[in-house]
């Protein structure tokens, strides 16, 4: 088969990989019918994500259809058509009993890191019971694969963690896929305001289409002394982190309003200030996370009610024989003005 295989810092080919097989009882082999590629997946090419090793498959989302399971999977069957979580869970470890499925000490994120990943025609998940969800008939499928990770990402570390509630003021911290997943799903909780905060002005326009009240472009440096205009000088209660650069996590310590919490959802690389020379006395709550995905049935049911339309994050689709054209498109973002792409045979 054909699969999207990692070969070293900025290497990637399309090529033959062998097929996967069961190889525990817990398996099942999916032939994926919707992929896309993550923000991850270009921290790996560039080098950050040394646990892949050359030679892997990479991606973690996906939707599919069942083609074998093993011995001990009994709640699917071949032909079943299902949701790939980008977090494998065995389901008995104490991290998973705790719902931290991210921390199961035999799986978490594999898909893609550690084992052959979902930008491929087929692939191998484990503990397949307790890591696949079954698509109700009828649904779009194209939207169920921002389901694999975004918006869980951008709802359980975004919202979820950063407490956002009825009448609250929120700020969200970069408006690329995840922090557009945490602007749609904040507004289940109608916060009186949520201000999206980016470099790129195409990105701000998405997003008040998306249910931004303010949009506010940080590129001549002065974000903070904006957002605390807009909001009487308070700050906001709510800032979501999703960049993960160093001057992106200072900027919400710098809006955060007394009492607020910083919500972190991104991927930091490198070590950032945390300023309690200003905050010691601020009742601030700082979290961090890794997506459990413990939210993706919620979630499923509110995109099955028409709640939450997240295949609004799809802009380009590509064939899999096209997969390198979907990276550079995915790649070069601030020029083809890409959020989402999907992948199909
Ligand atoms: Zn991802
Ligand atoms: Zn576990």
């Amino acid at each position: 088969m054909k699969g999207l295989v990692y070969r070293g810092p900025g290497l990637k080919a399309l090529e033959d990989v062998p097929n996967p097989r069961i190889e525990a009882p817990t398996d099942a082999i999916v032939r994926i019918t919707s992929t896309t590629i993550c923000g991850s997946d270009l921290h790996i090419l560039k080098g950050d994500v040394p646990t892949v090793q050359p030679g892997t498959v990479l991606g973690h989302e996906g939707v599919g259809i069942i083609e074998e399971v093993g011995d001990a999977v009994q709640s699917f069957k071949k032909g079943d058509h299902v949701l790939i979580s980008c977090i494998s869970a065995c389901g008995k470890c104490d991290f998973c009993r705790r719902g931290m499925y991210s921390h199961c000490v035999n799986a978490g994120w594999v898909l893609g890191h550690t084992l052959h990943g979902t930008q491929a025609e087929f692939v191998r998940i484990p503990f397949a019971e307790t890591s696949l969800h079954r698509i109700p008939e009828g649904m779009d499928e194209e939207a169920l694969v921002m389901l694999s990770d975004i918006l869980p990402t951008g709802f359980e570390c975004g919202v979820l963690n950063g407490k956002v509630s009825p009448g609250c003021t929120v700020a969200i911290v970069g408006a690329g896929p995840v922090g557009l997943a945490a602007l749609l799903t904040a507004q289940f909780y109608s916060p009186a305001e949520i201000i999206m905060i980016d470099l790129d002005d195409n990105r701000l326009e998405v997003a008040r289409t998306f249910g931004a009240t303010k949009t506010v472009n940080s590129g001549d440096g002065r974000a903070a002394d904006v957002v605390k205009a807009l909001t009487g000088g308070a700050g906001v209660d709510v800032a979501i982190e999703a960049v993960g650069i160093p001057t992106t996590f200072v900027l919400c310590q710098d809006i955060v309003a007394a009492g607020g919490t910083i919500a972190n959802v991104g991927v930091h690389g490198a070590k950032a200030d945390l300023h309690l020379e200003k905050l010691w006395a601020h009742n601030i709550t700082i979290t961090t996370r890794l997506v459990d995905t413990v939210t993706t049935p919620m979630l499923l049911k509110t995109v099955q009610s028409r709640k939450l339309d997240p295949k609004k994050l799809i802009t380009h689709r590509f064939k899999m024989k096209d997969m390198l054209e979907a990276y550079d498109t995915f790649q070069r973002a601030a020029a083809t003005n890409a959020l989402k792409v999907i992948i199909q045979p």
